[in-house]
């Protein structure tokens, strides 16, 4: 990082602490270039990728959304609220993984899709067929084949 002062970038640290409850770190810094001080704070970004949609238009993730696109393949399956509230944590920490700022919707399906086969299986057929109705159709057909397979 760029000293405030000379804009050199060489800085050393020549402390380290963490911060509010342990969600950031406090770095005690000092230049190399003018010798000057000075403090950053560290923190994981915590923001959720906005996914960009197949017409180019982009939309802030949507927790409920997904939740009901959920339980809607989890309908009548052996699986508890809280083995899906599990996965949605899961996919959200995946998300938040990435590092990106934007993901394409394609690539947010196939993270809920990987997500939901681990789960369970005719939740994901199903998640699937629904998600991929306006896509590939032959694309699903390998899909199903691949899980017969398994
Ligand atoms: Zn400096």
């Amino acid at each position: 990082m760029h000293c405030p002062f000379c804009s050199a970038t060489d800085t050393k640290v020549i402390d380290s602490r963490l911060v509010s409850d342990g969600h950031q770190v406090r770095r005690r810094r000092e230049c190399l270039a003018c010798h000057e001080r000075f403090t950053t704070f560290e923190s994981a970004e915590l923001v959720m990728p906005r996914i960009i949609k197949r017409d180019g238009s982009r939309e802030p993730f949507n927790e409920d959304k997904l939740r009901n696109g959920l339980l809607r393949s989890l309908e009548k399956r052996p699986v508890s609220v809280e083995q899906m509230e599990l996965a949605i944590n899961k996919l959200k920490s995946q998300l938040r993984a990435t590092g990106e700022r934007e993901l394409s919707s394609e690539m947010l399906g196939n993270i809920i899709m990987e997500q939901l086969k681990k789960l369970d299986k005719v939740a994901y057929v199903r998640f699937a067929s629904v998600y991929r109705s306006f896509e590939d159709i032959r694309e699903f057909g390998e899909e199903i084949a691949k899980l017969g397979d398994e």
